[in-house]
């Protein structure tokens, strides 16, 4: 990897006249916030030279030509929620914070848009368009904390993706700063539109590492105003994994569908402090929402809904309350109670596949010293596997998730699977995608990458290696 200048007191001084000297930190205590996101392996930290939190884009664009013209990498940060090391300073240098572009800038009710800037937290986003009866359907569990931009560059996906999409397909337009401080409109409020390249889908899910998103248009929708969510609980994993196809295949368009394993279902109701989960010690849950504007059409949905689940073999079929939804939320969370390293992933095959990837990750499990636990984003092919490093040996650990990683990863290629699903590479899978992306893919990305970063100067170290 590249070797960048250090950051001296002079190119401090020079960060102070564009921010002022309140918005530049250098104090090492002050910087170790910036070492980590979620990981939680402290291998994997990196303390930044310093960090700044510009006011605006015209700011973001000066700090941008300084990185370029003194030559140290730049590593953005959002809500600082990545589960790919995406927001770590791996190359050190400066952490650029996006928390002071918070400012919601025109909620447009009879276009059904918004504009914000991009350090606006989502769920405040989701609430403001609540507000007005209109939905922002982007929806990822870390919606308290992370930021919209965060979620535009990691292209977030999250709990409404199998009948809403994805961040990608939320979003009209984005402004965004280049590698090399131009700043640059991409997109426009446009139904349909085919002129040219499509630049901001270029820019969404590049994970910092082809520009600085600083200010997003999102579609907004009606909100529906019904809605049922049923918890279906299994006893039998290939009964809850069989049932999806068959749900998905009914005309029923649910918002989501999402599957824990019991490992889950008894980790988070400890988390959350839930006595009396119904079959916490042998239960899968199965959580399934729909959505309808017309009551009666929910009825029959519900109906429709129930009977799949106990024809395909669900041991009960209850109301999902905000308890279940609450657990499912706090997925991630639960998962410090039990170990205090361990390490989120998050596969992706084609929907018709999960079934059979889940079994088959289940069953390389079985070899490994630890325990394979799964949550999945079920009905739209997205699984993640978190693996407990407990009282393992740190030279144990690396060669057992080595191990896991390469049958894991082998599969899921093999069904026509990818690496990530919505956390994104980061650094966490930057070896993988040299290994696993195919070639002609991958050269494409680095022409893209050198093209539009000649210095490497964003976020350098994740994704690929440039
Ligand atoms: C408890 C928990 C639950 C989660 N649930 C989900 C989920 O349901 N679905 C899901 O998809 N993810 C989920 N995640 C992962 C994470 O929240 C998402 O990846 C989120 O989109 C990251 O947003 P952030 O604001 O925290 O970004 P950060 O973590 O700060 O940054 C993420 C990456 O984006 C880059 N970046 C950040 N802001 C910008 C910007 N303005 N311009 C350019 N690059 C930028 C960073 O450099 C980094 O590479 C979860 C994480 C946790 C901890």
């Amino acid at each position: 990897m590249k070797t960048y200048q250090p950051i001296t007191p002079e190119i401090i001084e020079k960060l102070k006249a564009i921010t002022g000297p309140t918005y530049v930190k250098t104090d090492r205590d002050m910087l170790l916030q910036y070492q980590t996101d979620y990981e939680t392996n402290p291998a994997m930290f990196h303390v930044p030279d310093a960090a700044v939190s510009p006011a605006n884009a015209q700011e973001i664009s000066e700090i941008v030509k300084l990185a370029n013209e003194y030559d140290f990498p730049i590593t953005v940060r959002s809500g600082g929620t990545s589960l790919a090391d995406g927001a770590i300073p791996v190359c050190g240098g400066l952490v650029l914070c996006m928390d002071r572009l918070n400012k919601i800038l025109e909620l447009n009710e009879e276009g059904m848009y918004m504009t914000v800037e991009a350090g606006v937290r989502t769920v405040d986003l989701q609430n403001a368009a609540k507000k007005v009866g209109l939905m922002y359907a982007g929806d990822p569990s870390s919606a308290e904390s992370s930021l919209i931009g965060g979620n535009l560059a990691t292209n977030a996906g999250g709990l409404r993706a199998v009948r809403y999409g994805v961040t990608r397909d939320q979003v009209y337009c984005l402004e965004v700063v280049t590698p090399t401080g131009d700043i640059v409109e991409c997109g426009r409020i446009l139904k349909k539109c085919s002129t040219g390249y499509d630049l901001e889908q270029l820019i969404i899910g590049s994970e910092g590492t082809l520009g600085i998103i600083t200010k997003v248009t999102v579609k907004l929708i009606p909100l529906p105003p019904y809605r049922f969510d049923v918890l279906a609980i299994y006893t039998d994993p290939r009964q809850a994994l069989h049932m999806v196809p068959k749900l998905m295949k009914a005309g029923i368009d649910p918002t989501s569908v999402e599957y824990m394993d019991n490992s889950y279902v008894r980790g988070c109701a400890d988390y959350c402090h839930y006595k009396d989960m119904p079959h916490y010690d042998d239960g899968i849950y199965v959580i399934i929402t729909v959505e309808t504007f017309h009551e009666d059409e929910l009825d029959t949905k519900m109906d429709a809904v129930c009977t799949i689940c106990e024809e395909s073999g669900a041991a009960e079929v209850l109301e999902a309350d905000d308890r279940v939804w609450n657990m499912r939320r706090n997925c991630q969370t639960s998962v410090e109670l039990q170990s205090k390293v361990f390490l989120t992933d998050d596969v992706v095959v084609p929907v018709h596949k999960i079934a059979g990837t889940i079994e088959k990750i289940m069953d390389i499990g079985k070899d490994y010293p630890f325990e394979v636990k799964i949550n999945a984003h079920i009905g739209d092919g997205n699984l993640h596997i978190v693996l407990c490093k407990m009282d393992m040996s740190d030279e144990e650990w690396e060669k057992n998730v080595e191990e896991f990683h390469q049958q894991v990863y082998a599969y899921a290629y093999s069904v026509g699977g990818r690496l990530a699903g919505e956390h994104g590479i980061g650094a966490k899978k930057l070896k993988y995608m040299e290994q696993f992306t195919p070639k002609g893919e991958l050269k494409i990305m680095k022409t893209i990458k050198r093209a539009m970063d000649p210095k490497d100067i964003l976020n350098p170290g994740k994704v690929i290696d440039a």
